[in-house]
């Protein structure tokens, strides 16, 4: 089957075109065809298209909408230009998988769409007000490009933590606010953490049962899972993707009072103080520069830049903490994942946030620690260490994709 996997922001689509089936899945042979991404949709778009083996093709168009950014791109895959082998009409995508970022508590594994599932998404959106009503603009636009014939999937962010035990999921908040309007830790990046725990074990040749990880997805957003016998257990992100780690420009944890006490200082509004925790904080907000980690790390080497310095260090502070508590509520860990932009291709980064852990085990070594730079997977710790490190490129479209594909064979999921 070929499948095209959309991932829609608010003026953005990315896309893989992915084939696979059950037999492909098993052995592992699935193949990305195409992949690209178009943005700034509403104006003159950005796009970037490319075929597997191919350069890639860069230009601009003005774009309306969301259907507009669907149809540019199945005019592509199908064109003779994109040169795909397997497709050559819109009848050769057979499913679509949508990434969804919130599923609240009703989606626990990903399904097929249908005007019920639709009408689920959308009451989620509540809980995420930036992100659901984008995915829902993705999944109407291919049903019009398509026709509701074509089996759609949506695979959710939240769906891998479902697994959270009560007492990590629940704020101690009265306990009603839960049951009135489901306040709790869901957590994001599930299918990230998915994925790379389901690399390490295939990378050790062990069980589902026997993956005990603590993985760490360092990206723009950022964030800590604790996955006992592969499942999580625990998660950094909360009810929404502002919790938890240092991000680029996300606070993550903070003592709740601040946002009142920041209102009453600055005179600014509630929804001045989300947009500043949301925004303004992070990275860029400790550093005043940037929130892209590898112009931090080029000020603080070239320029010896202080907060820049002071940047990258609370970073890396804020997520050894995180490490130090899920080994203590996970009752220890096998191995430290690395994902995401900066965990995959930061030697330095990975070591300041090892550094001092040495007495729990984690021995990382240098030499291989520094190979393993844009997005080669493998183990960065040395042999005997107890706690061992991996770095291992996230995915997120290939398990959108096999996802897709086990909805529409109906076969059992498999997180
Ligand atoms: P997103 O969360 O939007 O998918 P990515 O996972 O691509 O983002 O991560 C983006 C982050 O990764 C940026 O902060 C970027 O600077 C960082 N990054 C990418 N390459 C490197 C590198 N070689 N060294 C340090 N940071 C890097």
């Amino acid at each position: 089957m070929n499948l095209l996997v959309l991932n829609c922001g608010s003026s953005s689509v990315k896309f893989q075109l992915i084939a696979t089936d059950l037999d492909r899945i098993a052995q592992n042979t699935d193949q990305r065809l195409a992949r690209g991404s178009l943005e700034r949709i509403g104006g003159e778009a950005i796009i970037t298209l490319h075929a597997e083996g191919q350069a890639p093709h860069r230009s601009t168009a003005p774009l309306r909408d969301h259907r507009a950014a669907v149809e540019l791109v199945i005019r592509w895959v199908c064109s003779e230009g994109s040169r795909i082998s397997d497709v050559k009409s819109v009848g050769d995508i057979h499913a679509v998988g949508h990434r969804v970022v919130h599923g609240g508590e009703r989606f626990r594994h990903s399904v097929l769409i249908t005007d019920e599932v639709l009408r689920g998404i959308e009451e989620c959106i509540d809980l995420a007000p930036l992100h659901n009503p984008a995915n829902i603009k993705g999944i109407t636009a291919a049903r019009e490009v398509f026709g509701v014939g074509l089996p759609q999937a949506a695979v959710f962010d939240t769906a891998f933590h479902q697994t959270l035990p009560e007492h990590a999921y629940l704020y101690a908040l009265p306990y009603q606010l839960y049951r009135r309007h489901r306040i709790r830790r869901y957590g994001f990046h599930g299918t990230s953490h998915r994925y790379v725990a389901y690399r390490y074990r295939q990378l050790r040749g062990i069980p589902r049962d026997q993956t005990n990880v603590i993985t760490l997805h360092l990206g723009n957003g950022c964030s800590a899972a604790a996955i006992r016998a592969g499942d999580s257990v625990d998660t950094s992100m909360g009810l929404t993707p502002l919790e938890g780690l240092v991000m680029g420009t996300r606070s993550g944890d903070i003592d709740p009072a601040i946002v009142d006490f920041i209102q009453a200082k600055e005179g600014l509004s509630a929804q001045e103080v989300e947009t500043l925790l949301n925004k303004q904080s992070g990275l860029i907000g400790i550093s005043g520069l940037t929130n892209d980690m590898r112009e931090l790390l080029d000020e603080a080497h070239e320029h010896n830049d202080r907060r820049a310095r002071l940047a990258i260090d609370t970073f890396c502070y804020r997520a050894r903490k995180y490490i130090g508590a899920y080994l203590a509520a996970m009752g220890g860990a096998d191995a430290l994942i690395f994902t995401g932009g900066i965990g995959e291709n930061s030697a330095e980064v990975r070591t300041l946030i090892c550094e001092g852990l040495e007495w729990m085990g984690l021995k990382l070594d240098a030499e291989r620690n520094s190979q393993h730079t844009s997005g080669r997977e493998g183990l960065i710790s040395r042999d005997e260490s107890r706690l061992a490190a991996f770095v291992i490129p996230t995915d997120e479209e290939l398990l959108i994709a096999r996802d897709t594909v086990r909805c529409v064979r109906g076969a059992p999921q498999r997180y």
